[in-house]
């Protein structure tokens, strides 16, 4: 354990945030953390009961370093499974139709989990150029449940190959939902970031970094860069517009379903947890890329055309529903030439770190947060030692 002098500011209160206070914290080091919110949470957070709609984040995987430092410290406990008979709803949308089973030609692919795709060519090139064109566009469009892209054929190969085998591949499913969601998950980290003597501020909108000690700065790109004093602090990420509705459940409502078709996504969240909506009820995300100059009403439009098809007569049941438009607000995706590795470095010298879902660290979405978070915070605390003022 470091037991360190200098103080460690950290800037922004989302899952970046408060993992790398907590870690921080842990070593011995004093902490503030800074969020210009209210409320702690960023992007994890919820819309309060009975309607617990989050503003995207839902899931975890638990096949990475990011979950196992979440699961030692308690705050993935307490998860939600879907009922056997939920599952009896899962689906593909193939040709404008619902099926069981995605096609053969995706399944077929899936199995060849031992290749390796390259880094420098697009995923619809290499896909196609092995399995056809309309499997290349099927697994690409299935994969969009985690990249929120229109085109995610144009991305690194690798990158979406390496996505396709974690979340469909042949090993056991490694998703987790914890029963409340994300908001249960950064309430406990919150609790125990004061625990361990980390001074939060909210409410508390950082202009300019402090000179001394060691800062982690855990905000967007966009505020990273003008605290920086970086220009061109950027990445590629989603672009999607989001449906959270809440019905009376009905008998034959989908509840997971893959939309091949226009990379479309629909999931049910009370069917691992029936405590985010009222008994009898059924609170659904659902998510659909907006196209490359689509207006966002167009990208409405077919989300709405998707829940038609999957919960039929929605509109004469719903009771709770809210629209967004996530973009750049989905994590890192990485075009064709790319790595993770490439991405905005974490160690930005001088005693500065830069952490979140768009930086230089490995895993998906949340868990690049996560995983830069528990980097940086390992420099940082090593320079917490020796940094008293910067230069
Ligand atoms: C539709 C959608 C679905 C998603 N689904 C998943 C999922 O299922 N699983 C998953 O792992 N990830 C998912 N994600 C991604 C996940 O939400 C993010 O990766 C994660 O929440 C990012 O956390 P963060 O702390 O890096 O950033 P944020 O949550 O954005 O936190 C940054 C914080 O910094 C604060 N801030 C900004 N500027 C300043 C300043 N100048 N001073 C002080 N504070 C400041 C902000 O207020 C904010 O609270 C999804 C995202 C979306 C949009």
């Amino acid at each position: 354990m470091t037991n360190s002098s200098a103080s460690i500011t950290v800037v922004g209160g989302g899952l970046a945030g408060l993992t790398a206070a907590i870690a921080a914290a842990e070593t011995g080091a004093p902490v503030t953390l800074h969020e210009a919110h209210r409320t702690l949470g960023g992007r994890g957070r919820a819309t309060p009961p009975p309607y617990v709609a989050h503003d995207g984040a839902h899931v975890f995987y638990a096949d990475g370093p990011d979950y196992r430092w979440l699961a030692e410290r308690g705050f993935v406990k307490g998860l939600g499974w879907p009922a056997p008979a939920a599952l009896a709803g899962l689906g593909f949308r193939v040709g404008g139709r619902v099926r069981r089973l995605p096609p053969i030609g995706m399944l077929r692919a899936q199995a060849r989990f031992r290749l390796t795709a390259p880094v420098d060519q697009d995923f619809h090139t290499w896909a196609s150029g092995r399995w056809g064109e309309a499997t290349a566009r099927h697994m690409a469009n299935a994969i969009s449940v985690v990249t929120y892209d229109a085109d995610t054929g144009r991305l690194s190969a690798a990158f979406v190959w390496d996505l396709c085998q974690r979340v469909f591949g042949l090993r056991p499913p490694a998703v987790r939902w914890v029963r409340g969601g994300w908001q249960t998950v950064l309430d406990r980290m919150a609790a125990r970031a004061a625990e361990l003597g980390v001074r939060i501020e909210t409410g508390a909108r950082v202009d300019a970094l402090p000179e001394n000690g060691p800062v982690i700065v855990a905000t967007d790109l966009a505020s990273a860069g003008r605290l920086l004093g970086v220009d061109d602090l950027s990445w590629t990420s989603g672009h999607c517009a989001l449906l959270d509705i809440a019905v009376r459940s009905r008998r034959g409502d989908r509840t997971v379903v893959f939309d091949l078709d226009e990379g479309g996504f629909h999931e049910s969240y009370t069917m691992q947890d029936d405590s985010i909506a009222p008994a009898g009820e059924s609170l659904y995300q659902l998510q659909m890329p907006v196209r490359s100059g689509e207006p966002h009403a167009q990208a409405h439009q077919r989300l709405s055309a998707f829940a038609d098809l999957l919960l039929p007569g929605w509109t004469d049941r719903v009771t709770f529903q809210r629209t967004a438009v996530a973009k750049g607000r989905t994590g890192a995706l990485d075009l064709p030439g790319q790595t993770w590795r490439d991405r905005p470095a974490i160690d930005r010298g001088d005693g500065v770190y830069l952490v979140g879902d768009m930086v230089a660290a490995p895993g998906m979405r949340g868990e690049i947060s996560i995983n830069s978070a528990v980097a940086a915070t390992r420099l940082a605390t090593r320079a917490a030692g020796r940094v008293g003022q910067r230069s």
